[in-house]
């Protein structure tokens, strides 16, 4: 089994990931990038980002290949397409084992992301970037004046509901409950709101549609109705969870598995580190996960600089 040694090793190949590759790599600290799948993260399925400042539209999967070759620039080792056999965050160095080899660290980045929880109807995977958005900030001003639905009763859904009145003409909030789960002072606000209309007690059986969405097929849970609701866009807020395949509970985490960090990004093991999506954080974003990037792998660098033996005078 081939063996490698690095000072950092990133867990996650995504705006969070290349961002701290690049800080680490320029703080000359031997940086590699492992990743279980093509490099790029949630953003190489954007259609278009119009959020990132300086680019005033870009494609997602170009801004990645961007971090890409930006992280390339200063010698970042790069392994996509790892099966994870094992990870020992715990142990120093730190060890994780793919199928390829074993990669030993001095510190660990982790910027694994978060998946959207998924409907898992017809559909929806089918639909994915045509009707189907699991991010309102992103994808939202593609709906001016045209009529969509969000999924979900909680913060992330009601919130995300009003956001989307700014474009569309209408919001639907199908949710499989008759009472939100949303703080009160959420569900105050949407309840004000004349583009949102609640259909209560509904779950999505389907979305349907050519091209793109055009309907999504609703089950009444208590009268067990089924109905078509004509939409152009249907958004599911039913909750993300974290990607902590392999080391879940090495780390402190909260009680959905987002691991906990301080604002160097240190976790609760020493030379851990976590940045992006996959911590407990208020916002997530492609800026704010190249932010945290940037903020994790300074610390990170800092963090093998007192690693190094202190030379003894003669
Ligand atoms: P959440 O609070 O877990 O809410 C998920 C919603 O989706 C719930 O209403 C749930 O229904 C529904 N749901 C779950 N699985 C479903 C399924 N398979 N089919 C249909 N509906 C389903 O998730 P979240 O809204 O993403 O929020 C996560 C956390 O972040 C929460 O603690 C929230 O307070 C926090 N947050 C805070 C803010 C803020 O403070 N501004 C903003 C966003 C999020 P039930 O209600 O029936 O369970």
């Amino acid at each position: 089994m081939q063996q490698y040694e690095f000072d950092t090793v990133i867990l996650g190949g995504g705006p969070a990931g290349f961002s701290a590759g690049l800080y680490a790599a320029r703080g000359a600290v031997s940086t590699a990038i492992i990743d279980t799948n093509m490099l790029g993260g949630q953003p190489s399925n954007y259609l278009e980002l119009e959020n990132y400042p300086g680019f005033l539209k870009v494609g997602g999967y170009d801004l990645m290949e961007k971090f890409e070759e930006h992280a390339d620039m200063f010698g970042v080792q790069k392994f996509p397409m790892q099966e994870i056999e094992e990870i020992n965050l715990v142990s120093n160095p730190k060890v994780i084992k793919t199928k390829e080899g074993e990669f030993k660290a001095k510190t660990v980045i982790v910027a694994t992301g978060a998946k959207p929880m998924k409907l898992g109807v017809p559909g929806e995977q089918e639909f994915v970037g045509r009707g189907v958005s699991y991010c309102a900030v992103c994808d939202g001003a593609f709906y001016k004046d045209k009529v969509v639905a969000v999924v979900g009763g909680g913060n992330s859904a009601v919130e995300e509901a009003m956001y989307l009145t700014k474009f569309a003409s209408k919001v639907y909030v199908i949710h499989r409950r008759n009472e939100l789960r949303a703080d009160k002072i959420v569900q105050e606000r949407a309840f004000k709101n004349e583009k949102l209309e609640f259909i209560w007690d509904s779950v999505v059986k389907e979305i349907k549609g050519s091209d793109l969405v055009s309907s999504a097929i609703l089950e009444n849970v208590k009268t067990n109705e089924v109905t078509e609701l004509a939409i152009n866009g249907i958004f599911p807020y039913i909750g993300i969870t974290p990607n902590v395949e392999g080391f879940n509970g090495q780390i402190e985490q909260d009680s959905r598995g987002f691991i906990l960090t301080d604002e160097t990004m240190k976790t609760s093991v020493d030379g851990v580190f976590a940045v992006g999506d996959v911590r407990v954080t208020p916002l997530r974003q492609v800026i704010t996960a190249a932010s945290d990037g940037a903020i994790g792998a300074v610390y990170a660098v800092k963090y093998v600089e007192t690693l190094k033996e202190i030379p003894v005078r003669s």
